[in-house]
């Protein structure tokens, strides 16, 4: 049996440079290639909660991310009027550790690739794999600067539209409109709005977050199904006709969603899911992260999905046994649980979009006022589970 020894990651993302970190923490020779000159963080924040916070743990960050982040108590909804309808609770934290962090893309990003350059990761930017050959003992690659290498083991942690993927596992697992979009704009904090607040209202809902600075970041989803490309100087107006179509004749933030229509700028993000089934390896390749498993934002659990993945892989390549012994039982431990947590996401997603006529409606506010709270307990004990 040969060992594992000498690993390339291909995407220098959150879960490919958490997966560096694990594995160089195991003692394995990790190189990463990354396209973006720089390490891209697309997005402005995300979230981890307990399942995450262990995992930054085991990688040594999580100091780094404490200093950077902030710690959310929860969620409230309310109806399109602004009448309360729940308090949703995270689970609670383990013994010196938050809950719940909410983290900038970028400065996760900075930290991470500071831990794995210190553990001896280095790291190839502006460059790809060109070509990638292997053979029973190893993986030839070459990168598209002109640079070569031999790997025992090769992952694709490269995003929802994943080279590796395509190539290595065919192209008909890329990615699939999900059925929703997010409106986001940022927009003047009207007085009162002191926490966030998650509203639905016909077939979606609108966040209301505040920001510093008299700011708050408006955020509306929506279901949206063959997700046309808007012309960008007509996306406020679209913003604008869905946001009213959502709050019906409330004039719960009227005055706020009057300003979108004039705004010079929204941001559209179509949702695309991606699932490659069984296995995510085929031979010294394998897929982990969104390459693998993209899943809609509903339980903010899609990176944090990718960071355990990467502890998994560590954990299991230090154990003694064969590449695909180790493969077969990451696979065992990571798929049940990560079609777990996607499915809950897809769910809580469809709920909240099977809203648009009023009595639909009023069976949603029931729901939220009576059993997303016992739902919520559910999401938080799934993702609290060992990985
Ligand atoms: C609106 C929204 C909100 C979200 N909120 C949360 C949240 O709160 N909590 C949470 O846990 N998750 C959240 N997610 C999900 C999360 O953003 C993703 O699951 C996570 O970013 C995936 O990480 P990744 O490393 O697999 O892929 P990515 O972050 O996409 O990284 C892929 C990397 O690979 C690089 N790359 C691409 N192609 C190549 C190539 N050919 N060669 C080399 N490099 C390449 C890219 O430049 C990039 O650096 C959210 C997603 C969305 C859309």
């Amino acid at each position: 049996m040969t060992p594992t020894r000498k690993i390339l990651i291909v995407g220098a993302g959150i879960g490919g440079l958490s997966a560096a970190i694990a594995l160089a923490q195991a003692g394995l020779e990790v190189d990463v290639v990354e396209i973006e000159a720089a390490s891209r963080a697309p997005g402005v924040g995300f979230g981890l909660r307990t399942n995450g916070m262990r995992a930054i743990r085991e990688l040594g960050l999580l100091d780094a991310c404490v200093a950077i982040g902030t710690v959310g108590a929860g969620l409230t909804y309310y109806d399109n009027e602004g009448n309360h309808l729940c308090d949703l609770y995270y689970e609670e934290g383990e013994e010196g550790m938050p809950s719940n962090l909410n983290l900038s893309r970028l400065g996760f990003v900075e930290a991470a690739t500071a831990r794995a350059t210190e553990l001896g990761c280095r790291f190839r930017m502006s460059a790809t794999v060109s070509s990638l050959e292997q053979d029973p003992d190893g993986v030839d690659v070459v990168f598209s600067d002109g640079g070569s290498g031999r790997y025992d083991l090769v992952i694709g942690y490269d995003g929802v539209n994943s080279q590796i993927r395509d190539e290595y596992f065919g192209t008909q697992y890329g990615p699939t409109p999900a059925g929703g979009v997010a409106w986001r704009i940022p927009l003047p904090r009207p007085e009162g709005l002191e926490s966030t607040m998650f509203c639905q209202g016909y077939g979606g809902k609108f966040v209301f977050a505040p920001l510093p600075d008299d700011l708050m970041y408006i955020v509306l989803t929506v279901a949206e199904q063959d997700r046309p490309r808007y012309d960008p100087a007509e996306m406020p107006q679209i913003m604008y006709e869905r946001a009213r179509a959502l709050m019906g004749d409330s004039t719960f933030m009227a005055e706020s969603i009057e300003l979108i229509r004039s705004a010079p700028s929204v941001t559209y993000s179509p949702y695309s899911t991606v699932w490659v089934p069984y296995p995510w390896f085929r031979g010294r390749v394998m897929i982990m992260g969104d390459a693998a498993h993209a899943m809609v934002p509903y339980l903010g659990s899609g990176a944090a999905m990718g960071i355990e993945d990467g502890v998994v892989i560590a954990q299991e390549l230090g154990r003694d046994q064969s590449l695909v012994e180790t493969q077969i039982r990451f696979m065992a431990r990571r798929l049940p649980r990560v079609r777990a947590v996607r499915d809950r996401s897809m769910e809580s997603m469809y709920q909240e979009f099977d809203t648009l006529t009023d009595e639909a409606l009023q069976r949603r506010y029931a729901w939220l006022r009576h059993d997303e709270p016992i739902a919520n307990e559910y999401s938080n004990r799934l993702l609290a589970q060992p990985y």
